[in-house]
């Protein structure tokens, strides 16, 4: 932990100060007029953090809220990573807010290359490590990759590196693999993340969970702001937990859908080569990904181009959507194909 974290006395707010049974609250300078939405919200999350622990089988210590995933990437980098001094390592390619937040917070970020079929090794990441290295991050499923990473190689990189092992599973409800939140009590250095903004259908509410040892987590809600998450995402979110088989069978259209749209693309003479994915979302490599791209943006069709990425040369990625958006793609897909490429057999 950065030397100031841990001298930190941590802001206290009206609403923190007391906890308990009261009807008159004149201690926050709230207006007392247009209720419920007059009051600061609870900034530890109290009853939110109970349904998703008990659906999550996690403990309501072991978890942290903030807004998105991305708060918990910020704040994991300003607790722990000094800037000018300490670093981190990451598997390339991956998600780009990990980079962002290290940028900004001025920290070192090391890429260690996945193999040729996306894979990575604990050992790569060890090799690019020191003694500065705070952080190793992991994402799997992958973005934009779409692949599980290999769960022996991740308890091998969590016993083996001294510091945080961030394994970012935006993805998770969409992959057989499932969540690793179960190993948590067995690698103190495991820091888990999800979203409600994949599988839950919540990227507008903006609300991401970082699972971790109680120490991390208290860590986390020393320097979050302390109203993190507002009081319309809380009650968004607690409305989502009670319709948890909406999402379990959106997950399962999404997951027929995507082997459907699979089954499509990859004939396709534009595609030169298709990536088995675990998400909602899987990578293609084409014949010309930018001038696909933009043929596809011509038609209204937006897909994310990641030509420019590591190891993803001529790469686009494909989110799953409804039977009719997946088969407008497919369409402009083929009609492209029909104009630029030679047909295939
Ligand atoms: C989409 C995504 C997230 C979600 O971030 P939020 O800030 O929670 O919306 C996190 N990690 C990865 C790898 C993602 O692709």
């Amino acid at each position: 932990m950065r030397p100031n974290i841990r001298r930190l006395k941590p802001y206290a707010s009206a609403r923190s100060e007391f906890s308990g049974e009261a009807t008159v609250f004149l201690d926050a300078n709230e207006n007392p007029y247009n209720g419920p939405y007059n009051r600061y919200p609870d900034p530890l999350q109290r009853e939110l953090k109970a349904g998703i622990g008990k659906l999550k089988q996690v403990a309501q210590e072991n978890i942290f809220l903030g807004n998105g995933s991305d708060e918990a990437i910020d704040l994991l980098f300003r607790a722990f990573c000094e800037p000018r001094t300490d670093n981190v390592v990451a598997i390339e390619p991956t998600y780009g807010m990990y980079k962002v937040c290290a940028d900004i917070n001025d920290v070192e970020y090391r890429k260690v290359l996945l193999d040729g079929r996306f894979r990575f090794s604990a050992r790569a990441l060890l090799d690019a490590s020191d003694e500065h290295t705070k952080l190793a991050f992991l994402c799997s499923p992958n973005n934009p990759t779409g692949n599980n990473l290999e769960k022996e190689e991740i308890k091998s990189l969590l016993r083996t590196f001294e510091g945080l092992v961030v394994l970012d599973e935006a993805y998770c409800d969409f992959s057989d693999a499932g969540s690793m939140a179960a190993e948590l009590s067995h690698y103190p250095n495991l820091v888990i993340l999800q979203t409600f903004s994949k599988a839950w259908g919540c990227a507008a509410i903006r609300l991401g969970m970082a699972f971790a040892s109680m120490e991390v987590i208290e860590v986390l809600n020393n320097i979050k702001y302390p109203y993190n998450v507002n009081r319309l995402t809380q009650e968004e979110a607690l409305r989502m937990l009670r319709k948890d088989a909406d999402k379990k069978a959106w997950v399962e259209t999404l997951k027929a859908e995507r082997r459907r749209l699979e089954r499509l693309v990859a004939p396709l003479p534009c595609t030169v080569e298709l990536f088995p994915s675990d998400a909602n979302f899987f990578l293609v490599r084409v014949t010309d990904a930018n001038a696909l791209y933009g043929y596809l943006v011509d038609h209204g069709i937006i897909v994310r181009n990641r030509h420019s990425v590591s190891l993803c040369g001529n790469c686009l990625r494909i989110t799953v959507g409804t039977e009719e958006e997946d088969n407008a793609l497919v369409g402009a897909l083929r009609k492209w194909s029909e104009e630029h490429c030679l047909t295939k057999g």
